[in-house]
């Protein structure tokens, strides 16, 4: 069990990129945390610096208050599972998970207990004979999974331990993480592009992009106050609709005035706003298309739309749609609930309305990108 700290840590790769910015984090101990965000964000890089597979070009990682900088990967009790989870291909599973162990000379008699007690948590004891070859991805995955876990480590770490399955598996391995956490009991780091496994896995959720930190937070915290643009649009799917609007302050009221229809802001963002002493501004609006409703005829404070696409997914249609001021919005309607009138309706070209509640919106400057509220 093991808490991890890091401090100004910085990555400056031989040709002057910078990987990492003064990466600050306090990961406490059995917490899951997961590092997310595009490729070539410095979430590996990170990762690798905190396993001493990638040299510190400044800053600290500690691992349960002790400075780590300058002990092998070996000595810094912790385990790895990376993307491309390399068995070897002559030995059995139960000689593959045992490798490490044989290594380090552990007695025939701790072995056998450690790689059976492993392979019991996960479900593989029944292959535990079986050539690498005779098994499907998941099963392989889980493998290595098992290889990491017998080193008893107070760390465990895994970059994109998923990314080489298909979909159906890495959903049903993502549910296999997280009961294995339940099981193991032990800190968690875990590298990932995809929010989706970010969000389902994480107590709390580190946002990276071009070596920077943008946010950390609960997976609700992300999800319902985004600091900026950029996290506002990274998680969540499909992503968060955004419309050129203005803010108009009359008294100590704001409204969101967009394409003629004005909408009041809560009494909680009303008092945010007045506390940052916020003028009238343009802003950008972000609505997701979860709380975005559709109408199918004209009202007070619906915002007309033009049909792009109309995505069938199976129980929902996406549809995408532009609004006067050209802004692309995605919607998203249950099919169960369209009458046969209102399918007919919903072709390229045609008219939409759409409206969201104020508790919906959120409000970012367009320049700093920053929200107004929570930025
Ligand atoms: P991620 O894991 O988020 O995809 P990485 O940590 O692998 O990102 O990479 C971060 C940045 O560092 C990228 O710009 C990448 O090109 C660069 N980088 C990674 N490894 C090296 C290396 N060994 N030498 C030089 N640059 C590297």
């Amino acid at each position: 069990m093991a808490s991890v700290k890091l401090t100004d840590v910085k990555k400056v790769y031989d040709n002057n990129v910078t990987a990492v910015h003064d990466f600050n984090l306090d990961i406490k101990d059995k917490e899951f945390i997961v590092f997310v965000g595009p490729s070539g964000c410095g979430k590996s890089t990170t990762l690798r610096m905190v396993a001493g597979l990638e040299d510190i070009s400044g800053g600290t990682v500690e691992i349960d208050g002790v400075v780590v900088s300058d002990l092998q990967p070996k000595d810094r009790a912790i385990s790895m599972v990376f993307e491309k989870y390399a068995l070897y291909p002559h030995m059995t599973v139960y000689d593959n998970i045992a490798f490490s162990l044989r290594l380090k000379k552990v007695p025939e008699d701790e072995v056998f207990e450690r790689v059976t007690n492993a392979a019991q948590v996960l479900g593989i004891t029944d292959y535990l004979t079986r050539k690498p070859r005779a098994l499907s991805g998941g099963q392989r995955q889980r493998v290595a999974i098992g290889r990491a876990m017998v080193r008893n480590a107070k760390v465990f770490l895994m970059d994109e331990p998923l990314s080489n399955l298909d979909a159906k598996l890495r959903n049903q391995m993502r549910a296999e993480i997280i009961l294995l956490r339940q099981k193991l009991d032990t800190t968690f780091i875990y590298v990932t592009h995809d929010q989706t496994e970010a969000m389902t896995l994480g107590d709390r959720i580190v946002i990276m992009r071009d070596g920077f930190i943008e946010q950390v937070g609960t997976p609700q915290e992300v999800f319902e106050t985004p600091v900026n643009l950029f996290v506002a649009g990274f998680i969540g799917s499909p992503q968060m609709n955004f419309l050129k609007a203005k803010l108009v302050k009359s008294g100590d009221q704001y409204q969101v005035s967009i394409l003629g229809v004005n909408i009041p802001l809560n009494p909680d963002q009303n008092a945010a706003l007045l506390a940052k002493g916020i003028q009238d501004q343009d802003i950008t609006l972000g609505v997701r298309p979860e709380h975005t409703a559709v109408c199918f005829d004209s009202q007070a404070n619906a915002i007309p739309c033009t049909i792009n696409v109309n995505e069938m997914m199976g129980s929902e249609l996406h549809l995408h749609l532009s609004s006067a001021h050209n802004d692309r919005i995605i919607v998203r309607l249950p099919t169960m609930d369209l009458t046969h009138d209102q399918r007919a309706q919903l072709s390229y070209g045609n008219t939409l309305y759409i409206t969201f509640p104020a508790k919906a919106m959120h409000l970012f400057d367009p320049k700093s990108e920053r929200s107004l509220i929570y930025g």
